[in-house]
């Protein structure tokens, strides 16, 4: 079984221990409670798609370890081609789902980062890692499961490594090292889409020196794991009454975000990737940024295609030509290309790493993250600003409200302009949906904050060189150095 059904991924959630909570109730099928069944929904369009003529070659590829057609959220990425079916895919998840399917790809950056990371730990230290890492990833493409990623957290006081918090729980960590395994305590803040996973795969927080060797860990389980309680968190649909009338098609997707805790969690050695080497963990981390940042700019571009023709539609339902919209409309262009060429861009500069993945641009893909977490903002702007205060939060009635036999007739008569008045909400509600609701969540702080990424800008972006360019263009021939040295 490389590639399962959409019907065969709906029976394997089904089929696992229910260990999600919210609203302090245990859910007991993620598939059908209204607090996951939306994300269940948006991650399963990848499996409707994979036996699509049309899409296969975006959602399918061949298993360098086994020949075999697989999903390519599963595979390893191996040249710069196959990251651009990476951004090609996110483009293409977000205008189906019109949100995030993070459930399946940050598992998929998390597995190639690691891939890299334990080929090269296992070269200096003798170690097997990198093969257990195969073995999993065999199995893991046979079963053709979803996973989600977990850079640990949460992380306490931010100036603290993780052994000088007050509480050592503050970041993920082994507490027991048994020969068959080892045993974690800690959590997860913000992890997503994790309730349409079968399996969550861990890597470390950030770079760690040896004091905090017991924090550098990396793993894959299976998300029912015993001791492990996962908590969805709230939504920005909680509140808002049930429209099933104006958010059926909306309901198409939907990410949630969820807390992972870790009771003593024990894990099998043949599913651990690192235990306590802490001088790999900056690469684990790096490795990870270098993809997630470049595609990224996929996500927000495919996010931001569906921001433009929600705002067209109800500049065409208010009556008005979309070309009085035009600077506006190229603008919102503008900065989905910009998001999206920059992470094709970084992919191109890449290189190929020693074990056979592909390593992206640093500089380039960390100047997208930052342009992901400005730019979409803008086109959000831009979107309310064509659609009028219709688009807006709280701005039009309910479904339920439409259908009142007492005034619903007046609702309707009132909100009608050049299309009909369903039309024209339909229309402004998905703008707002996706500047307000689901649509945003992820481009400032998903894969990283856009600070964090200026700093990894100015460590990769070889300033000393340009300053040699401009020192020589000057015929300066004396070193002016930085006062005070760097
Ligand atoms: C929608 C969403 C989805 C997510 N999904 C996932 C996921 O699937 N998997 C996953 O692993 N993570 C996920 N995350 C978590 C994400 O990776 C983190 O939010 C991100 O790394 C930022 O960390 P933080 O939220 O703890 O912010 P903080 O670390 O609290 O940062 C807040 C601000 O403080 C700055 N700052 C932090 N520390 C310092 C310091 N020492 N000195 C100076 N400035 C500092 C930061 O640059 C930032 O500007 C998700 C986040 C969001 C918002």
């Amino acid at each position: 079984m490389a590639l399962r059904t959409y019907d065969e991924y709906i029976e394997s959630l089904k089929a696992m221990r229910p260990n999600i909570y919210k609203f302090d109730e245990l859910i007991e099928d993620v598939t059908t409670h209204p607090a996951t069944r939306n994300t269940v929904v948006g991650h399963g369009h990848s499996f409707k798609l994979s036996s699509e003529p049309e899409y296969k070659d975006i959602f399918t590829t061949t298993s360098h370890l086994t020949d075999e057609p697989i999903s390519r959220y599963l595979s390893v990425i191996q040249n710069r081609e196959d990251m651009w079916a990476n951004s090609r895919l996110k483009r293409r998840m977000f205008q189906l789902s019109g949100t995030c399917t993070g459930g399946r790809c940050v598992g998929w950056t998390s597995l190639n980062s690691m891939y890299a990371t334990t080929y090269d730990i296992d070269q200096e230290l003798g170690t097997d890692y990198h093969q257990r890492l195969r073995a999993w990833l065999k199995d893991a493409q046979r079963r053709d499961i979803t996973i989600a990623g977990a850079l640990t957290d949460p992380k306490g006081d931010r100036t603290k490594t993780p052994s000088q918090q007050d509480d050592p729980d503050m970041n993920l960590r082994i507490i027991e090292r048994r020969k068959d395994g080892i045993v974690v305590r800690g959590a997860k803040v913000m992890i997503c889409g994790v309730a349409a996973a079968n399996e969550i795969f861990i890597l470390p927080g950030s770079a760690y020196r040896e004091a905090d060797k017991d924090y550098a860990l990396s793993f894959v389980i299976p998300r029912d794991i015993e001791n492990l309680t996962i908590v969805e968190t709230r939504h920005p649909s909680d509140k808002r009454e049930h429209e099933e009338g104006f958010d059926i098609p909306v309901s198409e997707g939907g990410i949630t975000q969820a807390y992972l805790f870790f009771e003593d969690v024990f894990i099998p050695n043949e599913r651990v990737f690192m235990a306590g080497e802490y001088k790999f963990t900056k690469q684990a981390v790096f490795n990870f940024i270098s993809a997630y940042r470049a595609a990224i700019g996929g996500c927000v571009a495919g996010q931001g295609d569906i921001k433009i023709g929600a705002a067209m539609l109800v500049a065409r339902a208010n009556g008005l030509h979309t070309k009085v919209f035009k600077d506006k409309i190229i603008q919102m262009q503008i900065n989905n290309e910009t998001t999206f060429g920059i992470g094709i861009a970084a992919a191109a500069l890449g290189k190929e790493h020693p074990s056979g993945t592909w390593l992206c641009d640093m500089t380039l893909a960390n100047v997208n993250k930052v342009h992901v977490a400005t730019l979409p903002y803008e086109t959000s702007r831009l979107a309310q600003d064509i659609a009028g205060g219709i688009g807006e939060t709280g701005c039009m009635p309910s479904w339920k409200d439409f259908q009142s036999s007492r005034y619903g007739h007046l609702i309707e008569k009132y909100l009608k302009a050049s299309s009909s008045a369903e039309s024209r909400t339909r229309a402004a509600r998905l703008v707002e949906w996706l500047t307000i609701g689901a649509g945003v969540p992820g481009c400032m702080h998903g894969g990283g904050s856009p600070d964090g990424a200026k700093l990894m800008i100015r460590a990769f972006g070889d300033l000393e060189s340009k300053v040699e360019i401009a020192r020589r263009l000057a015929g300066i021939s004396e070193e002016i150095p930085e006062p005070g040295g760097r």
